[in-house]
């Protein structure tokens, strides 16, 4: 049978590099989308995953913000790919990049759903589907630098980024013994659309800050995922590729 891999935020960025190495690696892919700019790009991935490795993939809009909504995306995975999940890649993140006090209430309850109580929402709907299967199955949540250390205008992330830190470890305890592993990749800068609204010349300042000297490109991170979908023995770890900035 098949193996099925449910990606949230899976149509650019980070997402899109990891969607495309779970299909070089022959998962089926459940591509989850929010936005309707991200719809085309989700349709032409899921293409190419066709093309280009012949595994399946659906196209599935859903707020994972919104728990109704994650419903939405496992439920169609169970009715596509059948009542097992292999790998989940908890990824839809967001940021304010706003200083503390003029940050509202909404902008920052809005990054703490989406980027933790999504993690949280999704892990409690996909578990019983990824549970004491025969290979094991794996859940993967991208954390970030900012969950390891304080980053300044980035309260309510680095907030969110520590507690997808916390239910990692907590769940990979708990699941250890019914074959799930759970880890966690915390990258550092990586340049997708997130890093693109930063000020060019701020980028450059803070490449300097970086020992490797460069930002990270999303195939680092796309490789740390596959790193991890293959070992056998590592659950309940945090896996930080940022160039030398933190060494946790
Ligand atoms: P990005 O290019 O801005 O992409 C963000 C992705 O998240 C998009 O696919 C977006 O989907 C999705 N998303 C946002 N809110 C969503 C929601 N409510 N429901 C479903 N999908 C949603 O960002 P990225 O850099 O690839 O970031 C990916 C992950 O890596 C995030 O968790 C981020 O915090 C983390 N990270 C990034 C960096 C970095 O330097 N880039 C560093 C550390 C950690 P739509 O396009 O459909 O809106």
């Amino acid at each position: 049978m098949s193996k099925v891999a449910i990606i949230t935020g899976g149509s650019r960025g980070i997402g899109e590099a990891m969607t495309l190495k779970l299909g070089e690696m022959g998962f089926n892919v459940v591509i989850n989308y929010r936005s309707e700019s991200s719809k085309k790009l989700s349709d032409d991935l899921s293409e190419k995953l066709a093309k280009e490795y012949g595994v399946e993939s659906i196209v599935v809009k859903a707020d994972v913000s919104k728990y109704a909504d994650c419903e939405k995306l496992v439920k169609a995975s169970v009715d596509r790919f059948g009542s097992k999940i292999d790998v989940l890649i908890n990824n839809a993140g967001i940021t304010n990049n706003c200083n503390f006090i003029d940050l509202t209430e909404e902008a920052y309850t809005n990054v703490i759903n989406t980027n933790l109580m999504s993690f949280l929402h999704m892990c409690h709907l996909a578990l019983p589907y990824m549970v004491d299967l025969e290979e094991g199955s794996s859940i993967i949540n991208t954390s970030s630098i900012g969950g390891l250390m304080g980053v300044a205008n980035q309260g309510d992330y680095c907030a969110a980024k520590a507690g997808v830190i916390g239910l990692t470890r907590a769940l990979a305890l708990e699941f250890a013994s019914r074959k799930v592993k759970v880890n966690a990749i915390a990258p550092g800068m990586i340049m997708t659309d997130m890093l693109r609204g930063v000020n060019q010349d701020e980028l450059k300042a803070l490449a300097t800050t970086i020992p490797m000297g460069y930002i990270g490109d999303i195939s680092d991170i796309a490789g740390c995922m596959e790193y991890i979908i293959k070992a056998s023995y590592l659950t309940g770890q945090v896996i930080s590729p940022n160039g030398g900035v933190i060494m946790p």
